[in-house]
């Protein structure tokens, strides 16, 4: 774990966050900045940079992820009327925090093609 990871530092407790869900593997916290009425970050305790560095070793995690997601539509409400995951890879994906996250958008009709 890098030591100056945001989210393994989030992960670990040693910096505050609005936690929604914690397993084993997974921890889910409301984004600080919300861009839409419910705006979730899924985050893997492992750290994983992005996208580009999961492995076959990850393919569990991945799909647990994915189960995560939709279980936190279910219970913020979002599961029906329908909602977004995006995970942005690198400078052209407009990823900021170098540690893999899915985020989850919901509450709101989403655009198309997006920005
Ligand atoms: P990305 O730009 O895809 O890497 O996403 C990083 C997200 O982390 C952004 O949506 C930020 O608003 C969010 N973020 C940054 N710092 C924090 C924090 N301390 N707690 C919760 N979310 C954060
Ligand atoms: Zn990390």
């Amino acid at each position: 774990m890098p030591p100056a990871c945001l989210f393994c530092r989030i992960i670990s407790g040693e910096l505050p966050s609005a936690q929604v869900y914690a397993d084993e593997s997974i921890v889910a916290i409301r984004d600080i900045s919300p861009q839409a009425p419910t705006h979730l970050l899924l985050i893997p305790r492992k750290h994983i940079p992005s996208v580009n560095e999961v492995g076959p070793a990850d393919k569990d995690l991945i799909g647990k992820m994915c189960a995560v997601a939709a279980k936190m539509a279910m219970r913020h409400g979002v599961a029906e009327d329908g909602y977004r995951l995006v995970v942005n890879v690198g400078r052209n994906g407009g990823q900021t925090v170098e540690h893999l996250h899915i985020h989850m958008l919901g509450g709101r009709p989403m655009a198309w093609p997006p920005g």
